[in-house]
């Protein structure tokens, strides 16, 4: 990577001796914050499997579209088993970058996100405009 300022994504197929990620429940509505979720994670580790990491590295001035830095998860190469990587190691591997100059966000129109609490305020408040 030439500079931090682009998003990236990337794809890292390969062996991984030793591997660590996080799984959650299926959710369902109405949906909790993500920290609270994370109470009900289970932590899997496996040793000398093969798979793929899909991921993002996100700029730091990016940070409320999605988390900054690394963020990986993984698939079995059978696709039976993956999850959100908290740790990993990998040999033989084939990565994948792309630059990304473009970032297209699809927000749902749904009764839902309309009044879903972003941590700004009730709508009102966040569309009152200062004179
Ligand atoms: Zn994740």
């Amino acid at each position: 990577m030439t500079t931090r300022n682009y998003p990236y994504a990337i794809r890292i197929q390969g062996n991984f001796p030793d591997l660590k990620f996080r799984s959650i429940p299926k959710q369902t509505p109405p949906y909790r914050p993500l920290a609270e979720a994370l109470k009900e994670q289970s932590i899997f580790e496996l040793r000398n499997v093969n798979g793929t990491l899909v991921g993002f590295r996100t700029p730091k001035y990016m940070q409320r579209v999605n988390a900054s830095g690394y963020h990986f998860h993984f698939i079995t190469a059978n696709r039976q088993t993956g999850g959100h990587i908290l740790d990993r190691q990998f040999q033989n591997a084939k990565v994948e970058v792309d630059t990304l100059s473009n970032v297209e966000i699809d927000l749902p129109r749904t009764a839902e996100f309309d009044h879903a609490d972003f941590g700004e305020g009730k709508p009102a408040e966040v569309n009152r405009v200062e004179r």
